[in-house]
């Protein structure tokens, strides 16, 4: 029916439990609710279920066991491989939970999970305080934070999840747990880097450290034919960098965008990208490198509002493009520079890009086996990013970041990174942990997720299933 598979009776009695609201196929606000920012995914769920609070999630997830639907959790709605839908199932949408609520003394914030970044670091600035989140301030706390979390703070104060301190999380059997240190620790340990495996995560508590109002920060571009020399420079630049500055190169193509002359508009060009966490003063010393890779067309590093280096980017990543990125770990060795610079030459769409993020610092000193993230020694983190505004040859567009993932991820062990991952398989999911640290998971997910009812997500197979 135009309603769908669910019948009216069963759904009313399920709006009459709720708090929020129901949204079926059919209804005004249909299309509008089961959109999510990766054009790429257009389904078509039995419902969505918009959860006022903690009460709605638990009455989401008894409706979606009783009746057998397929889950899909939604947070940011930013999943790249489109987990935060499906067809005929149900998608748990947590975006209205958005409070954020800081202990400034204690240096701590706990947030809903469906607040974004910009939420996030509205609420904390106010107090002089961040933590590490989003290089786009749209995306979710929750998705970001439960499979890693890579942001400007990375080298300063560590991943995302390296920096969650608690978690509330609805199981699969509808009990509401808590998740910290001591309580439930493996569930803990699992939550930060494991994905959305384990259950709803309904807040997210962080530790909270004095960042900004002003930061250093801002991109450096220079021109393709200096490309080899900026790549290469850039990695002896930054290999002795204090932890307080985190970069990236970006090969990108420069958009038509007022602060780059015309007649680069359009070509292929290498963005020097970053953040000094600390004073601008010892900044302007650690960047100094920086902008002496070759001659920049464009030097916009410069003081800014901490929260506005964590929106620059926004314009870029508006939604409802088609989008798949593909993420490898490597060495920032001359092979993979050579081989990204070739890869660069062809990308084939004016939005499609590789970035290189440099590692290390609080990130690499974070003990291997402290999260289900686990890949702490490699220098850099590849991901290869295909964009079109529509379908039309997307599925071309794909491919090409596909092969040119694998052939950078040639020059190394062939891990991944689950956040910055469009493909669904079972071997994206063992590429992206070690062997014990997959078991471990495995094991979290028997206790708290036998039969798999979580399953979109990069999944850990339940043992049983
Ligand atoms: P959603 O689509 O809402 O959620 C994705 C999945 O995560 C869900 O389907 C579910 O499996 C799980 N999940 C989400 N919330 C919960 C919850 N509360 N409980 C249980 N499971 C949950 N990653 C980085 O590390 N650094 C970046 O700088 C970065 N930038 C990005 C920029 C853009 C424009 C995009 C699209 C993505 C970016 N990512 C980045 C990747 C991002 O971390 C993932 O897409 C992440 O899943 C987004 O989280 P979300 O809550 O917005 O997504």
């Amino acid at each position: 029916t135009a309603k769908g598979i669910l019948g009216d009776a069963t759904v009313a009695e399920l709006q009459s439990a709720l708090r929020g609201t129901v949204v079926r196929p059919g209804d005004p606000e249909y299309d509008q609710a089961r959109a999510v920012w990766n054009g790429a995914h257009d389904k078509h769920p039995a419902l969505v279920v918009r959860c006022a609070g903690t009460a709605d999630v638990l009455r989401a997830v008894e409706f979606a066991r009783s009746q057998d639907l397929l889950v899909a959790v939604r947070g940011g709605a930013h999943s790249i491989a489109g987990f935060s839908t499906c067809d005929d199932g149900i998608v748990i949408d947590l975006s209205g939970m958005r409070a954020a609520h800081v202990r400034p003394r204690e240096r701590r914030v706990t947030a809903q999970a469906g607040t974004t970044w910009g939420d996030l670091d509205h609420e904390t600035q106010a107090f002089g305080l961040a933590t590490t989140g989003g290089l786009v301030s749209t995306t979710g706390i929750g998705g970001f934070t439960l499979g890693g979390g890579v942001g400007w703070l990375l080298r300063r104060h560590g991943l995302a999840c390296d920096n969650l301190t608690a978690a509330d999380v609805v199981t699969a059997d509808g009990r509401l747990v808590h998740a910290d240190a001591e309580e439930h620790a493996d569930l803990f340990w699992a939550l930060r880097g494991g994905g959305g495996n384990f259950g709803v995560v309904t807040s997210l508590e962080y530790e909270l450290h004095p960042v900004g109002p002003q930061v250093l920060s801002g991109l450096i571009v220079y021109p393709l034919e200096q490309a080899r020399q900026v790549v290469t420079g850039w990695r002896d630049a930054v290999a002795d960098a204090p932890d307080d500055l985190t970069t990236l190169i970006n090969l990108t193509t420069a958009p038509p965008v007022p602060f780059l002359p015309e007649e680069v508009h359009g070509t292929r060009v290498v963005v020097v990208a970053g953040m000094y966490a600390g004073e601008a003063a010892d900044g302007e010393k650690a960047v100094a490198p920086l902008r002496a890779l070759g001659t920049p067309i464009a030097d916009l590093m410069q003081p800014m509002p901490y929260t506005a280096m964590q929106q620059l980017l926004d314009p870029l990543w508006t939604a409802g493009a088609h989008n798949y990125f593909t993420s490898t770990f490597v060495e920032p060795t001359d092979g993979v520079f050579d081989t990204a610079l070739e890869l660069h030459t062809t990308t084939p769409t004016p939005f499609s890009e590789i970035h290189l993020h440099q590692l290390g610092g609080a990130f690499g000193r974070m003990p291997a086996d402290a999260t289900a993230f686990s890949q702490r020694s490699p220098g850099l983190l590849v991901n290869v990013i295909a964009r079109s505004p529509d379908s039309a040859d997307f599925d071309a567009h794909v491919a090409w970041a596909r092969g040119a993932r694998d052939t950078i991820a040639a020059h190394g062990q062939g891990t991944t990174y689950v956040n910055f991952t469009g493909e669904t398989s079972p071997g994206t999911v063992r590429a992206s942990y070690p062997g014990d640290v997959h078991e471990r998971l495995v094991r979290v997910k028997d206790a708290y997720d036998p039969t798999n009812l979580f399953r979109l997500n990069q999944n850990i197979t339940p043992s049983a299933t």
